[in-house]
C-alpha cells in the first residue's frame, strides 16, 4: 500500500512543473478562504471600535480586499488551465510507456490473459478518479489544507485568552476558560473521525465497483472496437452481427451501469452525512463565539475570523483526510499501471556471444518440451530434431503436428519448458534478442501488414532503400506500378486512404520483407498459400534464386512445393515420424509422406 502510494508520489515529482503549480495553487486557495475573514475581521472592528464611521477607510479596506481576491482568482485560473497542459502531457506520456512495455512484452506474456487483465486494468486504474491528474489536485489540496491549518490556529488561539473578571454567571466563567476552546477543538476532532470513518466506507463501495466492472469494460471496450474495424465489417455483415454485437454492449453496459447506480446511490448518502457534520460544526461554533462576543470575551469583528477560521480549520482537516485518502485510493488504480509495467520479461542469459554467425546454421531442438501458457497438452515433449546441414530444408506434416509452433520456438517467440534449442551449438536465448532477430527472417503463416507504405512495411526497421525494395517486390512479382504512388502507396484504410491488398499481394510484400532483412535464415511457413496457382509456382520457380545464397526452411501443405527440398522431415503430433529426400520418401509405401504426395497429385491427374 505504502509502496505504491511512493511510487505514484515519484511519478508525480518527476513531472517538476507539475509538483510546483500544484504547490502554488494550493497555497493561493488557502489564502483565498482566510482574505475574507482577515478583511472581515477589519471593517467590523473599524465599525464597532470608532464612534464616527470612517467610511473611506472602510470602503479601502473592503477595496484591496476585492482587489487582492481578484488577483489571486487571476492566478488561480491561469494555473489551473497550465495545470491542464501538464497533466495532459503527462497523459500522452503514460500513454507511450504503457505502449513501450507492451511493445517489449515477450510474446507469450502479451498473448498471456495474465497480460491482457493487467493491462486492462491499468489502463482503467489510471482513469479511476481522474488518476495522475486528480492526484496533483490532491497534492493542491494538501498544501492548501496545511497552510490553513496554520492560519486557522493563529486565529482560534483566541478561544484560549482568559480575562481575570470574575463572574457568579457559570456559563461565563466557562466561556472565560481554557475549556471553551478545548470543547470547540474536541467538537472539531469528534466531526473529524466520523468523517474519516464515513470515507472508509466510500473507499470499500468504489474499490468494489471498479473490481465489479473491470472486466464489463473490457469486453464493452472490444465490442467497441469490432463495431468500427472495416476488415472485420465484411464478416459483420454478411452474417448479420449487428443485432449480436449491439445486444452484447448494451447488456455489458447495463452491467456497468447496474454496478454505477448501486455504489452513487450508497456514497451520496455517505457524502450527504459528511456535509451534515460540517454543517453542526458551523452552528455550534457560531453559537458559543457569539456568546463570547455578547460577554465582551472577544472583538464582535472576531466572531467573522473566529466562526470562519474554526469551519476552515474543520474543513482543512477534512479536506486533508479526504485528499490523503483519494491518494491513497488513486495509488491503489494507479499501482494497477505500475504492476503493468513490472511484468518480467524471462531472463535471457546474455553470454557475449558474437552477433554474426558464420556458415550454414545448424539447428539442434535438444530433448525439447513445450507446451502453450494456460494449456494442458505438450505439443512437444523431449523432442530431438537436428538439421540445417543441407541449404534447402522441408517441414511437413497434417494440420496440428507442430510446425508452426517448432518456427515459434525457433524465433524466441516462446520459450521450451524444457530443454535446449541451439545455433551452430550456441543456446538460441543466449543472444541480445535484437542480435537473434537479425539471423533470421521468418514469414508466418498469419503475417501481418501495418498500415504504413508499402516501401515502410517491406523496409520495417531497416533503412529504406527505395531501389532494392523496388527490386525484391519486383523480385516477388508484385506489381507495385499500378499504383499512382507506386511503393508509397499506403497499405489499408486505417490511417491515409490506402489500397486493400488482395491475399495474394500481401503475400509477396510479406516475403520481400522477409528478403529485403538479408538474414542468412529464411523461415516461410505456408510462403504460398494465398497465391493463385500461377504465382505459385512462378514463386517456387523464384525461391530457388531468391534463397540461392541462404539457408531456407519451408513449411508448406503443397507437397510439390517441398519435393525440391534437400532434406524433407515429416513430423506428426510432435514427433519426427519420417526424413529424407522426396525420392527416399516416396520409397516407404505406408509413409505418411507418400500418402499426402498422393493424395494431392490425384487432382492434378
Ligand atoms: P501446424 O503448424 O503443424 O499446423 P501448429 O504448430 O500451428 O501446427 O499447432 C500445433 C498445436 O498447437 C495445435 O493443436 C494448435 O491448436 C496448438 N496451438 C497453436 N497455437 C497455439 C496457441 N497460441 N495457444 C494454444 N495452443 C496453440
Amino acid at each position: 500500500m505504502f509502496k505504491n502510494f511512493i511510487k505514484t508520489l515519484k511519478v508525480a515529482v518527476l513531472s517538476k512543473s507539475g509538483l510546483i503549480t500544484s504547490i502554488l495553487f494550493g497555497i493561493l486557495t488557502s489564502l483565498v478562504s482566510f482574505i475574507p475573514l482577515f478583511f472581515g475581521e477589519l471593517i467590523l472592528n473599524k465599525i464597532y471600535e470608532t464612534s464616527s464611521l470612517e467610511f473611506w477607510d472602510v470602503f479601502i479596506i473592503a477595496l484591496v480586499q476585492v482587489l487582492s481576491l481578484f488577483i489571486i482568482g487571476l492566478l488561480r485560473s491561469r494555473i489551473d488551465k497550465y495545470n491542464q497542459y501538464i497533466h495532459q502531457n503527462l497523459w500522452v506520456k503514460n500513454n507511450i510507456v504503457i505502449a513501450k512495455k507492451s511493445l517489449d512484452l515477450d510474446y507469450d506474456l502479451l498473448e498471456s490473459d495474465k497480460a491482457k487483465e493487467s493491462l486492462s486494468r491499468a489502463q482503467q486504474g489510471r482513469n479511476a478518479f481522474g488518476g495522475f491528474a486528480a492526484f496533483f489536485v490532491d497534492i493542491s489540496q494538501v498544501i492548501s489544507s496545511f497552510i490553513s491549518l496554520i492560519i486557522g490556529s493563529f486565529y482560534i488561539s483566541r478561544l484560549f485568552e482568559v480575562s481575570q473578571t470574575i463572574s457568579n454567571d457559570g456559563l461565563f466563567n466557562f466561556l472565560n476558560s481554557y475549556w471553551c476552546g478545548i470543547v470547540i477543538i474536541l467538537v472539531i476532532l469528534l466531526a473529524v473521525l466520523i468523517n474519516l470513518f464515513i470515507f472508509k466506507k466510500i473507499k470499500k463501495v468504489e474499490e468494489d465497483t471498479f473490481n465489479n466492472v473491470l472486466s464489463f469494460n473490457r469486453s464493452f471496450s472490444y465490442y467497441f472496437e469490432v463495431m468500427s474495424d472495416y476488415r472485420l465489417g465484411k464478416d459483420v455483415r454478411i452474417y448479420g452481427l449487428k443485432d449480436t454485437i449491439l445486444n452484447n454492449m448494451k447488456n455489458e453496459n447495463d452491467k456497468i451501469n447496474s454496478f454505477y447506480v448501486k455504489s452513487n446511490r450508497k456514497t451520496s448518502l455517505y457524502y450527504a452525512l459528511t456535509g451534515l457534520t460540517v454543517a453542526l460544526i458551523y452552528l455550534f461554533s457560531y453559537l458559543f463565539v457569539s456568546l463570547k462576543a455578547y460577554y465582551g470575551l472577544i472583538a464582535v469583528g472576531s466572531i467573522i475570523s473566529v466562526v470562519g477560521s474554526i469551519t476552515n480549520i474543520a474543513n482543512a482537516l477534512l479536506s486533508l483526510i479526504n485528499s490523503l485518502n483519494g491518494m491513497r485510493i488513486k495509488s491503489t488504480y494507479l499501482s494497477y499501471y505500475f504492476d503493468y509495467l513490472d511484468i518480467k520479461n524471462k531472463k535471457v542469459n546474455v553470454k557475449n556471444y558474437s552477433k554474426d554467425i558464420t556458415g550454414n546454421y545448424v539447428i539442434e531442438f535438444k530433448n525439447v518440451s513445450f507446451k502453450y501458457p494456460n494449456t494442458e497438452d505438450y505439443i512437444f515433449k523431449g523432442f530431438n530434431l537436428k538439421f540445417g546441414e543441407k541449404n534447402k530444408t522441408a517441414l511437413v506434416g497434417k494440420n496440428g503436428s507442430g510446425k508452426t509452433t517448432l518456427i515459434k520456438l525457433l524465433s524466441r517467440l516462446y520459450k521450451p519448458e524444457s530443454g535446449e534449442i541451439l545455433i551452430n551449438g550456441k543456446d538460441i536465448w543466449s543472444f541480445e534478442y535484437g542480435d537473434y532477430q537479425k539471423l533470421l527472417s521468418i514469414v508466418f503463416q498469419d503475417f501481418s501488414l501495418f498500415p504504413f507504405t508499402i516501401k515502410e512495411n517491406v523496409a520495417c526497421d531497416k533503412e529504406i532503400n527505395e531501389h532494392e525494395i523496388e527490386k525484391d517486390l519486383d523480385d516477388v512479382h508484385f506489381d507495385y506500378k499500378k499504383f499512382d504512388k507506386g511503393i508509397n502507396t499506403y497499405v489499408y484504410k486505417y490511417l491515409e486512404e490506402g489500397v486493400e491488398l488482395s491475399g495474394g499481394e500481401s503475400q509477396k510484400v510479406a516475403i520481400a520483407r522477409a528478403l529485403y532483412k538479408k538474414s542468412n535464415l529464411v523461415l516461410l511457413d505456408e510462403p504460398t498459400s494465398a497465391l493463385d496457382p500461377i504465382s505459385e509456382a512462378e514463386i517456387y520457380k523464384l525461391f530457388d534464386k531468391l534463397v540461392s545464397d541462404k539457408q531456407a526452411i519451408y513449411i508448406s501443405h503443397r507437397m510439390s512445393s517441398t519435393r525440391f527440398c534437400d532434406d524433407i522431415i515429416v513430423l506428426d503430433n510432435g514427433q519426427v515420424i519420417e526424413r529424407g529426400s522426396h525420392e527416399s520418401l516416396m520409397k516407404s509405401e505406408n509413409g505418411l509422406y507418400k500418402q499426402m504426395f498422393e493424395a494431392q497429385a490425384k487432382y492434378y491427374k
